[in-house]
């Protein structure tokens, strides 16, 4: 469980001055929930994924994790960015095998865990590619088998799909969907797209133009049925 509480993030300036990002945030993620995160340009999204990630300090407020201070980063959380995730001079495989050398798992048993999560996002027959050989959509599979392959109970999620195409987007969804059902991950997932927004989740949160305040909520029906994103993007809209 995420438990944003009283959280606010200030970023001062070298000039002097000083800008609220976060104003007093609350937020509470069960375990095992898919939550997406919507708001305009600049609102404080990106800075509220990065406080949970620990790549950020908050200087009020506090975020934890299953009880456990989020001020570090730590492998129970893992961030899946936009783009530039992978390491250029990496294959695939040793890409997504990457963490679990830093956790210390041997060569033998870290590739054949790396194996794994890349056949779970049909990769495996580009494990021995390198990144610049790939398409924007395996590029973001391999990004989300290398955070997979941590293991981690949370997944962050920073507009993973933005830089796709509609068709690659699409597929991409049924994967994530495949990957939540079949992981129950905690997910935390930002994004500008409302209907996808509404299609992925449980919970779509809407943060305002006042930066760092959640202004609306909406619950998705946990079936997630596809027609229903159309029954509530007037709602979003509104
Ligand atoms: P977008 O949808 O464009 O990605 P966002 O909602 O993710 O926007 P953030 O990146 O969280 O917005 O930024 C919130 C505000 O905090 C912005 O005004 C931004 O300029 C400011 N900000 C973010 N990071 C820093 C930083 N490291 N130093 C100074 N200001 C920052
Ligand atoms: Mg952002």
């Amino acid at each position: 469980m995420i438990e944003i509480k009283d959280v606010s993030k200030t970023f001062h300036q070298r000039t002097g001055g000083s800008f609220t990002a976060i104003d007093n945030a609350s937020l509470t993620i069960r375990k095992g929930e898919f939550v997406s995160l919507l708001g305009p340009s600049g609102c404080g999204k990106s800075t509220l994924l990065n406080l949970v990630a620990g790549l950020e300090q908050a200087e009020q407020g506090t975020i934890t994790v299953n009880g456990k201070p989020c001020n570090a980063p730590g492998s129970d959380r893992v961030v899946v960015f936009q783009e530039h995730a992978l390491f250029p001079w990496l294959t695939v495989l040793d890409n997504v095998a990457f963490g679990l050398k830093q956790k210390g798992i041997g060569k033998k048993e870290r590739e054949a865990l790396a194996m794994e999560q890349i056949k779970a996002v049909h990769l495996s027959k580009f494990a021995d590619r390198y990144p610049h050989e790939l398409s924007g959509g395996m590029k973001q599979r391999a990004a989300i088998a290398r955070a997979l392959a941590m293991d981690p109970e949370i997944l962050l999620m920073d507009e993973p799909f933005a830089a796709l195409d509609e068709q690659t987007r699409l597929i991409l969804h049924k994967e994530l969907e495949e990957i939540w059902m079949r992981t129950r991950k905690t997910i935390l997932f930002i994004t500008h797209n409302i209907r996808e927004a509404v299609i992925l989740s449980d919970r779509v949160l809407v943060m305002s133009t006042r930066p760092g305040k959640i202004k609306k909520e909406f619950a998705v029906q946990a079936a997630r049925p596809r027609d229903y994103a159309d029954s509530v993007l007037h709602h979003v809209e509104a």
